[in-house]
Parts: C-alpha cells; structure tokens; sequence
C-alpha cells in the first residue's frame, strides 16, 4: 500500500518505509529495551537501502553500541580539534596544470587513530552533526584556499563535499554566503560537491537553491556519478557545471572493455550539456593516459597526488605545477605562467 505513489498538488509522490521489529522477550523486556533494539534494527534497515523490513539480532547490538560510542566522541571531536582537513590535488589535462584541491575531512581519534570519513560522515549525518561540522569544513576550506593564490601566482580552487542534510537547510546559502564573506575567498574559487541523493527533496527546490550559488559564481560539482541509482534525466535540470565521474569506472577501466565506453558517453554527455568532467581515482599511468584519449578534462587520484594536510608544500615545490613526478611519466613538466 505505501509504496503506491501520492499526487499532492499535482506532484507525484513516492515514499518508502524502514522497519525495524524487536521481539519479547528474546530482546528485551520492558518497553524501553524494546524501542531501542527496534530502533537499532530500523537504522540497519535504513543503512541496508532502505524500504525493508529488519529483526534485531545481537550483532546489531554491538555495531550498534559501536556507532554510539563513535557518535559519542564525535560530539566532543571538533571541539578537541580533532578533526581535520586534508587536500587533495586534481589537475587539468589539457594544460596539465593543477587548477584545484578537494578538501576531504579527516577525523584524527586519540585512541582509534584515524577515523576515515566514509566512517564517520554518516553517523554525522545521521544525528545531525553534520551542520556544525560541515561549516566548519567549509569555514576551514575557504581560509586555507585564500592563501594559495599568492604562492601559486594563477587562481586555485577548493573543492568543498557538502552532504544533502547540510545543502537542503533554509539557510545553506546565507552560510555559505557568510563563509566567502570571512574568509574573503572569490566565490569563483569554491567548488561545491553535491551528490545525486540532493535531487530527493525535489528537483525545483534543489534547483533553486543551486541556481542562487550559481549565480554567485560558485561552481557545482555532482560528484560520485554513476554510483546508486544515476538518473540522467536531472541531469539537464539541475545547474551542475561539473560532473566527476567515479573511480568505480577508472578501475575497471583497463579490465572490462565496456567501461571505456561508458566513460566516454558520460563524457559525450556531460559535454553536450556544458558540464566539465572530473575523473576520479587514478591510479596508474595507463590509466590517465587512457581518460586523456576519452576527453576528461580533469583528473583526480593517487598517481597525481594523495590527499595531504599541508597543500601549500605542494605548491611552494612547484615552478611546475605537477606533484613530484619521477614515476609518473606521462605528465611532461609544465611552466607556471599567469594565463
Ligand atoms: P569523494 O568526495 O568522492 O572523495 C574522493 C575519495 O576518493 C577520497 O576518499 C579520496 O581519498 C579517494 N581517492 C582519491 N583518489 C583515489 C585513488 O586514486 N584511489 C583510491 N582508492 N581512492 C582515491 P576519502 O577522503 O576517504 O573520502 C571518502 C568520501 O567521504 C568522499 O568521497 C566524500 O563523499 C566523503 N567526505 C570526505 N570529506 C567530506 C566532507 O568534508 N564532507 C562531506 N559531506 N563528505 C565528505
Ligand atoms: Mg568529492
Ligand atoms: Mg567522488
């Protein structure tokens, strides 16, 4: 019954429901145990895709208590300073300059080491410390963007991941709005990576609140594409002006013909619609030298360069303007010049 469509003012509306089912007194035997492991099991249900049905087993009690106790030090983390903005590079292929950093958050845990985001974004996101933490990254971001352009002598920009709970807030533009304004970064130098879930709240609204930041001269980026359920009709109706196209494809790219394809027909695509392509995640010379041939025009990965907390060492090393090569023959030195 609830996975038939609703039509609400002329929208046709689909929603899906999570379950999770505890049962007594094998998992509890008050109320309170009850609705935990319930929950618990309707979170897992949600981490597992969605729209299914999920018992509570003991297994889930632990990686449960585990996600808690992460939450937990997670609250406490930012203001410890622990965590932390890595970049990492991504060039032009054409003029084989570096044109941009991604900032990619690291969680530095005193006891756990380093926590990867993959980790720790979604149990932000899922209690909601994704809003403070996200400015922060932003905030973080944009100040350290303002110092590369004197080094670099050509403008540089910062590629910010901004999660679908932050971007969807009321007032995501004015905070991003207020973060160029202390930071005094060009908007022209924020990159803002979005992800194709933004569309779920509906195509208008994300629409709207992408065309404002366009129209500031902040670029959007719709990252990870091809992963999870690509719908390429949005695609036009969305003002992205970058699709980066995910590393899944780059590491099939030498194994399975048909990827070579696909990137290319992203490429073909993203073009025809005025978009710039990142590809993401290369990791060999074949491989890069292989995207060159199908038209990327940016790329990304661990060849060029792996995430670092200190980019302007990159930065300063270089009157060329590729990461310290030797191995990595196919990119030619290159002459900073202003153009
Ligand atoms: P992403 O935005 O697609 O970032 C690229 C990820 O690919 C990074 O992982 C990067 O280290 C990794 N990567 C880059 N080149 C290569 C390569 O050649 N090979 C391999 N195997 N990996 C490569 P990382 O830093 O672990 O971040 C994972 C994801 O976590 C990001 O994927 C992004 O979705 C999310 N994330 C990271 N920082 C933030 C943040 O500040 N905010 C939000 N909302 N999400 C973030
Ligand atoms: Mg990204
Ligand atoms: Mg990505």
């Amino acid at each position: 019954m609830l996975a038939a469509p609703f039509l609400i003012e002329g929208h046709e509306i689909t929603i899906s429901a999570s379950i999770g089912i505890s049962i007594f007194p094998d998992n509890g035997t008050d109320t309170t145990e009850l609705l935990q492991q319930a929950d618990s099991a309707m979170y897992a249900a949600k981490r597992n895709g969605k729209n299914r049905v999920m018992y509570f087993t003991p297994e889930l009690g632990s990686s449960v208590r585990e996600r808690l106790n992460l939450e937990n030090q997670l609250r406490g983390a930012l203001l410890r300073r622990e965590i932390e903005v890595y970049y990492q590079p991504e060039f032009d292929v054409s003029t084989r300059r570096l044109v941009r950093f991604e900032a990619l958050a690291r969680w530095q845990h005193p006891t756990l080491g380093s926590v990867p985001p993959n980790k720790f974004i979604p149990i932000a996101e899922e209690c909601g410390l994704i809003v403070p933490l996200g400015a922060f990254i932003l905030e973080r971001a944009c100040q350290e963007a303002v110092t590369w352009q004197s080094i670099s002598g050509y403008p540089i920009q910062v590629a910010v991941n901004v999660s679908t709970i932050q971007f969807r807030r009321e007032s995501f533009v004015e905070e991003v709005e207020q973060a160029l304004r202390h930071t005094g970064l060009d908007p022209k130098l924020l990159q803002i990576e979005l992800t194709e879930s933004v569309m779920l709240d509906g195509m208008e609204r994300a629409s709207n609140t992408m065309k404002r930041l366009r129209a500031m001269g902040i670029s959007i980026a719709v990252d990870d594409f091809g992963t999870g359920y690509s719908c390429f009709s949005y695609l036009p109706r969305l003002p992205f002006n970058v699709l980066k196209i995910d590393r899944s494809f780059v590491r099939e790219l030498g194994k399975r013909s048909e990827m070579k394809a696909m990137i290319q027909a992203l490429v073909s695509l993203a073009h025809d619609l005025n978009m710039q392509v990142v590809v993401e995640g290369i990791e060999t010379s074949q491989q890069l030298e292989m995207v060159e041939t199908l038209g990327g025009n940016q790329v990304q990965g661990f060849l060029l360069g792996r995430p670092t907390p200190n980019p302007k060492s990159l930065l300063a090393s270089a009157s060329t303007m590729i990461p310290p090569t030797d191995d990595h023959s196919v990119l030619v030195p290159l002459n900073k010049t202003n153009s």
